[in-house]
């Protein structure tokens, strides 16, 4: 049909609600938002129209647009999807999932008033921070501890705290872009701190922070690289020799190690990746970290050293801007319990579970999710193979976890565009492309999803 001749009949709103379809959904839903999706379903297929991308349309075309627009509307814009990318800590996505006990933390502290900031045996107010301080200390080793909303204002807070308008000495090779553009020069920036950096980007002695040490230095910082590996001719000054040396000038030595380990993954196989505890235990004055990095809790930063640094960045007033959230509190309670056993820890955190878990359990549960699909999706090929996952979230670069994924094979859909509709599928599933070829990775898939990744293809393979 003629362009023109569409545009006009492109129906009136008056039109339209005069429907019954239309009438039944204005018993549920306000006539404002009724209008309003109508108005968008009508605005799309004028597009459609003037792009050329239909030739002609039905009433009915439109009025199931509006179906499709209402339903969006009427959920969460801020929902679940289905982690296929094999990256553990994606940042995009959520980074950590939350254990049962911080879920269960969550919601009753949530649903409930509760005793946040006040103090039960003495009847007066009390302080947010002692739900988790005692549990940051027994699991760390540390005297003392205070949590902001995240590792970039743990970092901020600790540096206005001790070095505002003084020096920062920090080694050149430290000087670190962290996703989500958390750069570390320009944090100290913000801080009020000023930078002085040593060394060059490969190598830093102890004379480099020895020389620069004077009247005006704040503190020694020490950045774990966590997102990138210089290799070769390098040279980086341990954390024992930074400590003597500010223990020698009387400068507090602080860490940003990033990742947050508590559990030295070594044991398990892994590269040796610095913990927690250890940076306590070789004498660092304060150590910050990510909540929701390999610790495996919520967004949050946690400080953790001696008390009379952090009772210093609890007087601090910007302590009060950055200051944690109650549901957050709760979540890293319900986390951090899990740590005073191991054992507990690793079996029950999922964060800690996708990353140790062994790979002959996710052959198990690919070969299962592939049985589902073959018996229900026809038109696709899926095939099983090894392949590695990812730790992600700047933790564990190097690190490859060898795994299972399934590899989707088919006529239709090139690999992009079945990346798409699967990223649009009602509950989105994420997965990633390699060698042209679209690869769905088990170890970060829930047995709870296979149902829905199996409809999701049936839609496909019948459209
Ligand atoms: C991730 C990271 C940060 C930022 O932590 P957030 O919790 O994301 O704010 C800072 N420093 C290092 C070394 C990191 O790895």
């Amino acid at each position: 049909m003629e362009k023109k001749k569409l545009l006009r009949k492109l129906p009136k709103i008056d039109e339209l609600l005069k429907e019954e379809e239309i009438k039944s959904e204005l018993e549920n839903t306000a006539r404002a938002l009724v209008i309003d999706a109508l108005r968008t379903s009508i605005d799309n297929y004028r597009v459609l129209i003037l792009n050329d991308s239909i030739e002609n349309f039905k009433k009915e075309d439109i009025l199931k647009d509006f179906k499709n627009i209402i339903e969006e509307n009427k959920g969460s814009n801020f929902k679940k999807v289905i982690n296929a990318a094999g990256v553990v800590i994606h940042t995009n996505l959520g980074r950590s999932l939350l254990a049962k006990k911080a879920l269960e933390n969550v919601i009753n502290v949530s649903d409930n008033y509760n005793n946040l900031e006040y103090d039960l045996k003495k009847g007066q107010r009390g302080s947010r921070y002692s739900h988790v301080e005692e549990l940051i200390r027994k699991v760390t080793g540390a005297e003392a501890a205070v949590v902001v909303n995240n590792n970039a204002a743990a970092v901020m807070l600790v540096l206005n705290t001790l070095c505002k308008d003084k020096e920062a000495v920090v080694s050149r090779g430290q000087l670190v872009e962290i996703g989500g553009s958390f750069r570390v020069p320009d944090v100290m920036t913000f801080s009020g701190a000023k930078l002085v950096e040593v060394g060059t980007t490969n190598r830093t002695h102890l004379y480099d922070y020895e020389n620069n040490i004077n009247e005006f230095t704040g503190v020694l910082l020490k950045v774990h690289t966590s997102n990138f590996k210089i290799l070769g001719f390098t040279e980086d000054v341990s954390l024992e020799e930074l400590v003597e040396l500010g223990a020698k000038s009387n400068i507090p030595v602080v860490e940003d190690i990033g990742s947050g380990t508590l559990v030295d993954f070594s044991k398990y196989g892994f590269t040796y990746e610095p913990t927690v505890q250890e940076s306590i235990k070789k004498g660092v004055d304060v150590v910050t970290f990510s909540g929701d990095k390999m610790l495996g809790g919520p967004q949050a930063g946690i400080i953790a050293g001696k008390k009379e640094y952090i009772n210093k960045m609890k007087k601090n007033q910007l302590t009060r801007a950055l200051r944690i959230d109650k549901m957050t509190l709760a979540a890293l309670e319900g986390t951090l319990k899990y740590y005073l056993d191991e054992k507990e820890a690793v079996e029950n955190i999922p964060t800690l579970y996708a990353i140790l878990s062994d790979k002959s359990e996710h052959k198990k549960r690919a070969q299962r999710l592939k049985r589902k699909l073959q018996s229900k999706v026809k038109g696709f090929q899926f095939i099983i193979a090894e392949d590695y996952s990812m730790v992600g979230g700047g933790s564990m670069p190097v690190e490859k976890i060898e795994t299972y994924v399934i590899r989707v094979k088919n006529d239709k859909f090139s690999p992009k565009e079945l990346e798409k509709e699967l990223r649009e599928n009602k509950i989105p599933i994420i997965i990633r492309v390699a060698n042209d070829e679209v690869i769905m990775d088990l170890r970060t898939m829930f047995d709870k999803d296979f149902d829905d990744v199996v409809d999701a293809f049936i839609i496909l393979s019948e459209r």
